[in-house]
């Protein structure tokens, strides 16, 4: 490691203090119980033990919340809005502290940690500290449900976090979150920030664990759940919510077009390629995973495509330099890799997507993948794309919706009517222009089809998070 590598010692000392952590429950963290151990996928290295959360634990948790939400809803917006901006300001002076621990826990290059992630974090508490100051002008004859029960992965540990606490917040609900069993660290250094501002006891409550954990969540005396995952298991958490009158949100996964039309600039979409599938080592819910690409201009696209691929650094994720890091964890990237080999098996084409020492795999693309095969339907949640070619826009449109999903879509033309037509015919709860995985505050994101309901983000998002009458959608407007 040289000089490029960011320094890690505070991130070090802290865990070197914290071997291991309880859970957040009403202002405090409880005495650490049975548990799992975190690691570093890149070199494989513990970082802290972690608890299992229990039925118990959250009960616990939600009790607090149940406590806490009454005053904390009464709380005039602009003193809840106090709070989410002092958050905001606390995450931003630690912005190099949490890159550094988020790019530990999960893999993920420092780069896209300092510069993608913990600033969307901070944007995030910032617009929604806007939106419990506009409350009661905004949102007339609403009010918060209550308490909501959270859930979320691991691919944007803190950045998932804020999508789910700010709105749920802004709005006077108290919250039971549980992070992905991969990826604690940066929500348990979340309740420590949550202390320090002195936000008050049980209005978030952090309580860790697997799949367990969030069962026992979602079957708790929470009014409502919001769920980030695969598709599998929010199918289970919808049967299980069913009758129960919970309110419901499920933000689940995605299989996105990539669709280069004849007239693209190949050299921009060869860029957003990198952008859209090669980013966070495909580890994206929105990720354009599967390349469909005019026929005529197919060649010259992948030759550049070789190119740039051939230029990307794979490397340890706090080099500075590094463009691909580790995959979350061994078990992720066996999947990723036993999809890639069935593929090829089959007969497919793997350019690149080779796979290194502990959790790296170089990034990569699968061409003639046949239509039966998992990887063509699948969510590879790597970085291994499939390419596929079309004639007609009309073959884009129904290569495009062939699919059970329907979360995202990214389209290259120079013209502004096929970019425009195109997107009206695709699927998708989020289209993209000549750009991929563009994300803001104050734009709503979610899903069609198997990629799930509801939406986070903007005026829409704190719907979700309200009991009232339903505004129409065309009142949006700027937001703060
Ligand atoms: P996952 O569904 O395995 O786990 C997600 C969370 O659910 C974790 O916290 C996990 O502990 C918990 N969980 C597991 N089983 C549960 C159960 N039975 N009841 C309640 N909670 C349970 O997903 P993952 O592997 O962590 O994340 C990858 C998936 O998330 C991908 O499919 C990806 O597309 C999706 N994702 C979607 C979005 C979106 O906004 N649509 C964003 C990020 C990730």
């Amino acid at each position: 490691y040289g000089p490029s590598v960011e320094d890690s010692s505070a991130v070090r000392h802290w865990l070197k203090a914290n071997p291991k952590f309880g859970h957040f429950i009403n202002g405090s963290f409880t005495k650490p119980g049975e548990g799992f151990d975190t690691s570093d996928p890149a070199t494989g290295t513990v970082l802290a033990r972690i608890s299992q959360g229990t039925a118990e634990d959250v009960d616990a948790a939600v009790k607090a919340a149940r406590r806490a939400q009454p005053k904390w809803a009464g709380l005039p917006g602009h003193e809840r809005a106090k709070y989410l901006y002092a958050i905001a300001r606390t995450i931003q002076k630690r912005e190099r502290f949490l890159s550094v621990l988020e790019s530990m826990d999960n893999g993920k290059p420092i780069r896209e940690s300092r510069d993608a992630d913990i600033p969307l974090v901070v944007r995030h508490f910032y617009h929604h500290a806007g939106w419990a100051e506009l409350m009661a002008d905004e949102f007339p004859g609403h009010s918060a449900i209550g308490v909501a029960g959270q859930i979320i992965p691991w691919n944007f540990p803190l950045l998932m976090l804020a999508w789910k606490i700010a709105p749920a917040i802004a709005a006077g609900n108290t919250v039971v979150l549980k992070p992905a069993e991969y990826t604690s660290l940066t929500a348990l250094a979340f309740a420590e920030i949550c202390q320090e501002v002195g936000l008050p006891k049980g209005v978030v409550n952090i309580v860790t664990g697997d799949g367990e954990t969030g069962a026992a969540i979602v079957a708790s005396d929470v009014d409502k759940i919001a769920f980030t995952g695969s598709t599998e298991v929010g199918r289970a958490i919808r049967a299980a919510t069913a009758g129960t009158g919970k309110r419901l949100t499920l933000e689940l996964g995605g299989k996105s077009p990539f669709i280069v039309m004849e007239d693209a600039d190949l050299d921009a979409a060869v860029e957003g390629v990198v952008d859209s599938i090669w980013f966070n080592q495909g580890q994206v819910c929105c990720a354009g995973s599967r390349i469909l690409v005019a026929e005529a201009v197919a060649e010259r696209f992948e030759a550049l495509l070789q190119r740039r691929l051939a230029t990307l650094r794979v490397g340890p994720p706090l080099d500075k330099s590094t463009d691909v890091g580790a995959i979350v964890d061994p078990v992720q990237k066996d999947r990723i890799l036993n999809l890639t080999a069935l593929a090829v098996s089959a007969g497919a084409d793997l350019i690149g997507g080779a796979p290194r020492e502990t959790c790296f795999i170089a990034p990569g693309y699968l061409r003639q993948v046949s239509p039966a095969n998992p990887a063509w339907s699948e969510e590879i949640f790597g970085p291994i794309a499939t390419l596929t070619t079309f004639r007609t826009a009309d073959e884009a449109i129904s290569l495009a919706n062939n699919s059970r999903y329907g979360l995202a879509a990214q389209i290259w033309s120079e013209s502004a009517t096929v970019a425009t037509d195109l997107a009206a015919s695709v699927k998708a709860g989020v289209v993209w222009i000549n750009g991929a995985n563009m994300f803001d505050a104050a734009a709503p994101f979610g899903g069609m089809r198997e990629s799930g309901y509801g939406r986070e983000g903007g005026r829409v998002g704190m719907l979700d998070y309200l009991n009232g009458p339903k505004l129409p959608e065309a009142k949006e407007k700027a937001s703060p």
